[in-house]
């Protein structure tokens, strides 16, 4: 596997696969790899002539009070991670090679960042949509893969790239678990052993959610009432930051269960902001 870190280098290397036929996957990451990420890498791997997994993590995606300066970082595992995967190229430029001190071009999907993670991290998805942007042009991929345990973003980067109609093909894949059903995430590093043991009732909620569902429990305000209570009782320590009942594609809040429904959840956890959701009807 090859480290690229300069921009230039990473598009020449870019146009010279594009030029000779061959199909490129991009992988973004912000590093610290686990299952989940891996699991992008590996698709990536199955369906694509050469993969690309980028590793930045990207300062304009995270607020003045948030945790970029302790954002877990393990390059030499990753690199081996990366490697073990089949990746051809890890790319992982420095921030002054991605943002010029003079940058001054934003990419904003509106709308769709205002709800769920958006309400809490105002300038976040602008953030990702502008760096995830600029990593399409550098390593100009045929495809590009990303994961549903950031469910938000995928629709923002769908919608994005459908409206700029950048030649793309945007792939979501599933959230990778830990056993006890904890959605694999770098910040899961922040938890103490307490608060990792209280955070699988995450996604022990947004089971028993959809096993209400299942018993013909259908209105939002139902679901969303009993899952607080949920939280509350199973996480004392959590603070939830949201929990909501969304259409999947548009993130539009809905008062009733119908195809397509997506519940999602933010939970403050010690230093941790934990997401998680689950679809509660598979789309028709
Ligand atoms: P991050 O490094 O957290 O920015 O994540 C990089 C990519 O990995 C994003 O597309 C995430 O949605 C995806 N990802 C993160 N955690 C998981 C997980 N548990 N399962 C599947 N994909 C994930």
């Amino acid at each position: 596997m090859q480290l690229v870190k300069d921009c230039i280098e990473m598009q020449e290397l870019a146009w010279s696969k594009r030029s000779s036929g061959l199909k490129t996957a991009l992988v973004p990451t912000m590093g610290y790899f686990h299952a989940g990420h891996l699991s992008l890498m590996r698709w990536a791997r199955e369906n694509a002539d050469f993969v690309i997994t980028s590793l930045f993590v990207n300062p304009t995606q995270f607020g003045p009070n948030e945790d970029l300066s302790s954002y877990p970082r393990d390059f030499d595992r990753d690199f081996a991670l990366a490697e073990k995967e089949g990746v051809d190229i890890l790319f992982a430029p420095d921030v002054e090679d991605i943002y010029d001190p003079k940058h001054l071009t934003w990419v904003e999907v509106t709308e769709l960042d205002q709800g769920l993670c958006g309400q809490s991290r105002p300038h976040h998805f602008r953030g990702v949509c502008t760096v995830v942007c600029k990593l399409f042009n550098l390593t100009l991929p045929v495809i590009a893969v990303f994961g549903e345990k950031d469910w938000q973003q995928l629709a923002i980067i769908r919608k994005m790239t459908e409206d700029l109609n950048l030649p793309v093909r945007i792939v979501g894949r599933p959230i990778v678990r830990e056993p006890d059903g904890l959605a694999m995430s770098s910040r899961n590093a922040y938890l103490t052993p307490e608060e990792r043991q209280l955070a699988p009732n995450i996604y022990a909620g947004l089971l028993e959610a959809k096993a209400w569902v299942q018993e013909g429990i259908v209105a939002a305000s139902k679901i969303l009432g009993r899952l607080n209570d949920f939280y509350r009782q199973k996480i004392p320590a959590g603070q939830i930051d949201y929990l909501e009942l969304v259409e999947g594609k548009s993130l539009q809040s809905i008062d009733r269960v119908c195809a397509g429904a997506l519940l999602a959840v933010a939970i403050y956890l010690g230093q941790a902001r934990l997401i998680d959701n689950i679809l509660l009807i598979p789309e028709e």
